[in-house]
């Protein structure tokens, strides 16, 4: 079994054998070279983000989400920093002038563990959801400087006009973010205010974001600094990996004490891992992504 955290390489492609288990994120559906490549190989290929846990949530995905939620909101503070494009404002303000405003869109894992660390910073945080029983539970753990507000256009372009930073951490499962913010609504943000898509990995909630890397993880458009860094893990790789392995490690253990057959028969979210089996697509979204046969 070869476990890794990002897709196999294609200089890796051809060491993969017949018969062995490759445990880790594939994201089959966004590159046909590599199911092509697995399906070659008729190695055992379960991805880490199709996993399931008893109630249907993908674990394997979360831990990655809290890194990059947390995270976004240290790198909107750099950003908005002046040397670095930004307003020029300290996220928690000091006595006598006013904190950062922070907007989330999304109350999902992302814009949780980012209204975590926004209001511990000290600033004044909005998050926005569609689903109002998550609005009610982020008002009930969330502390008092964070409100939990309706995800629609008026409160967004509201909002949106004095925000320092904005995150944008929305996800309509399997299919693209709807743009909530579009090029026209940057001309009605200040200069040096701060976006960062954490969505962009599934194609973003604003309109002008496209991925960008650590390398050059900012670029500015009206005067607005957008940060969109498809794989903000890989920053913190120390945290990450322990966070992934954290929940990963479990499954390894099955998968290697029973043998695949037995783990998955065992476990059906385990078994939803299961993508490429010896040579066949076994599931549903990625054949269909390719329109080849289930
Ligand atoms: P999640 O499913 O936990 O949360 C998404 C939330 O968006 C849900 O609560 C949903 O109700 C809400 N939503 C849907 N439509 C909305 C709308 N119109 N307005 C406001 N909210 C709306 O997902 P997550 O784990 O928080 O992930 C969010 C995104 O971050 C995903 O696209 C994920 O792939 C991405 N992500 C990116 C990185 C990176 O490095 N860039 C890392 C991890 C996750």
């Amino acid at each position: 079994m070869i476990v890794k955290v990002k897709e196999p390489l294609e200089s890796e492609y051809s060491l993969i054998r017949s018969g062995q288990i490759v445990f880790t994120y594939f994201h089959f559906a966004s590159y046909k070279p590599l199911l092509e490549a697995m399906v070659k190989s008729k190695a055992i290929c379960i991805a880490y983000e199709t996993v399931e846990d008893s109630l249907g949530r993908l674990p394997l995905l979360i831990p990655m989400s809290e890194v990059a939620g947390r995270m976004s909101i240290q790198e909107g503070a750099k950003y908005l920093e002046k040397p670095l494009g930004g307003k020029g404002i300290l996220l928690g303000g000091v006595p006598g002038v006013e904190p950062a405003k922070v907007v989330i869109l999304g109350g999902g894992v992302v814009g949780t563990e980012a209204a975590k660390i926004a209001s511990g910073m000290g600033s004044k945080v909005y998050i926005l959801d569609v689903n109002l029983n998550r609005l009610k539970h982020l008002s009930e753990i969330l502390p008092k400087n964070v409100i939990p507000l309706f995800s629609n256009q008026y409160n967004i372009n509201r909002l949106i006009k004095d925000a320092d930073i904005v995150i944008g951490g929305v996800l309509i499962p399997g299919g693209k973010a709807p743009k909530l913010i579009t090029r026209e609504m940057l001309k009605e943000m200040q200069d040096g205010v701060v976006l960062v898509d954490v969505a962009v990995d599934q194609g973003g909630c604003i309109e002008t974001c496209r991925p960008t890397t650590h390398e050059a993880p900012t670029f500015v458009i009206d005067g607005v600094v957008h940060y969109c860094v498809a794989n903000m893990p890989g920053a913190v790789p120390y945290t990450s990996t322990v966070a992934l392995n954290n929940a990963t490690f479990g499954y390894v253990k099955k998968i290697a004490d029973k043998g695949w057959e037995l783990a998955c028969k065992e476990d059906k979210g385990l078994c939803r891992g299961l993508n490429v089996v010896k040579g066949k697509i076994v599931y549903e979204a990625v054949a269909n992504a390719f329109n080849r046969p289930y």
